[in-house]
């Protein structure tokens, strides 16, 4: 392990890299093959990878041939061999240890996923007047996880180079932007004796130099897809003979946009992505519905999640359909804690490079980092989701988003700094 802290140009290299092989959730072979790679030089206490890091029980897994497909794509894109044969069945992601003596556990979430997003390729775009835009056609770290990832590793490196007493635990989690990753990852046994998890987000909005120490206001969310089933026929000869599938939909989206609102906290419905049918003068068979609900809290959300379950149910009861429902991705509300969130202001008060720090700022959105620090907390510990600000020229989920590289030293400072100082000071 070095003992010099992190090579910052290395870091970028890697963030450049990662940049260039987007992949998205539970495909994140390239990424993790990479990341392994780089961590298994660093000599850590601990390397687990793959299915070692997820619990069994795993939603909104694609299907073998989209598998294989992406993990032929890694290793010719030069991906090593042995790591991506580790991931077997999808099973992407990794967590690092590294022990250093007596002291609390603690932990850093960062995610690794990207975002079914074309990039752009104007000029303008640095990746692309840089040589790094996406070789994944179609594909984009939309969202600064590519920056996440990297802070970790430096964030490892870093700390291994202070007098850090106690162990840290670096979750690498695939998965986040399908919100399927974070619940087998906070159930695979490595978060139970984590006492203090930081998760990390860049950007959301706030400039380079600013920090927000706690983010709150997450929604909870589940996404569900809905395939509704019936029978054909000859729509002009027979109509009496069809089942139509694609009126049971219409009924359950008029419907789910019908659920009352609730007097506790806001809540969401969204039908977003909906087909169905083969022909005009064809009464449809099949329909499906891809949907989410999310709620201010878990319990409204559960509330959401109730009715839409009832609504699609009886709208293919009232078209004489069926209608299976497959629940794909989930995340509970999430707070950060008072206590942890004092220890990273005062610690940003203190890293150069910020000129702002926000106690607090609520996220408006849903996340499953979630899921790891509701564990932590359930299990009497602390958790805070740390925001480093950074100027995005296009907004998260676009295709000119990018992140200014400074972000990566910045982030790697103040966690590792919160991350000494919580081993000292155990809050
Ligand atoms: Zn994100």
């Amino acid at each position: 392990m070095s003992l010099d802290g992190p090579d910052h140009e290395s870091l970028r290299n890697l963030r450049r890299d990662l940049h260039r092989h987007p992949e998205p959730g539970w495909r994140e072979f390239y990424t993790t093959a990479r990341l392994v790679d780089e961590l298994e030089r660093r000599n850590l206490d601990e390397l687990h990878v793959g299915p070692e890091v997820l619990a069994e029980d795993r939603r909104g897994v694609p299907d073998d041939a989209e598998l294989d497909e992406w993990r032929e794509r890694a290793v010719a894109a030069g991906a090593r061999r042995d790591v991506v044969d580790r991931l077997d069945g999808g099973h992407t992601g990794a967590v690092a240890v590294l022990r250093r003596g007596d002291g609390p556990t603690v932990g850093l979430r960062v995610d690794i996923d990207a975002l079914p997003i074309t990039e752009s390729d104007e000029a303008s775009h640095r990746p692309a007047a840089e040589g790094f835009r996406s070789e994944n056609e179609g594909y984009m770290h939309a969202c600064g996880h590519d920056a996440h990832a990297t802070v970790g590793v430096g964030v490892l490196d870093a700390v291994a180079a202070s007098d850090f007493a106690g162990t840290l635990k670096v979750f690498f989690q695939p998965s986040e932007e399908t919100i399927a990753g974070g619940e087998p990852m906070s159930e695979s046994g490595h978060l139970d004796d984590v006492e203090y998890l930081l998760a990390l987000h860049v950007g959301l909005d706030h400039p380079t130099g600013e920090v927000v120490a706690g983010v709150d206001g997450f929604l909870a969310v589940s996404h569900f897809r809905a395939e509704f089933s019936g029978e054909t026929a000859h729509a002009g000869g027979h109509p009496e003979r069809g089942r139509n599938a694609v009126q049971a939909m219409a009924t359950a989206i008029q419907n789910l946009y019908a659920v009352p609102r609730h007097h506790d906290g806001a809540t969401r419905v969204n039908a977003g992505l909906v087909g169905g049918g083969t022909a005009s003068n064809i009464v449809p068979e099949e329909a499906f519905i891809e949907g989410e609900v999310r709620g201010e809290t878990t319990e409204l959300m559960e509330y959401m999640d109730d009715h839409a379950g009832r609504i699609l149910r009886s709208a293919a009861e009232m078209h004489d359909c069926e209608v299976e429902v497959e629940y794909q991705g989930r995340a509970p509300g999430g707070e950060s804690d008072a206590a942890l969130v004092d220890v990273v202001s005062s610690v940003a008060a203190d890293t150069s490079g910020i000129d702002s720090i926000l106690e607090r700022d609520s996220l408006g959105g849903s996340e499953d980092a979630t899921f790891l620090m509701r564990r932590v907390q359930e299990q009497g510990g602390l958790a805070s989701y740390v925001c480093v600000g950074t100027d995005h020229p296009g907004g998260h989920h676009t295709p000119t988003f990018d992140v200014d590289e400074e972000t990566i030293r910045i982030g790697i400072d103040v966690l590792s700094e919160t991350i000494e100082r919580i081993g000292r000071e155990q809050p």
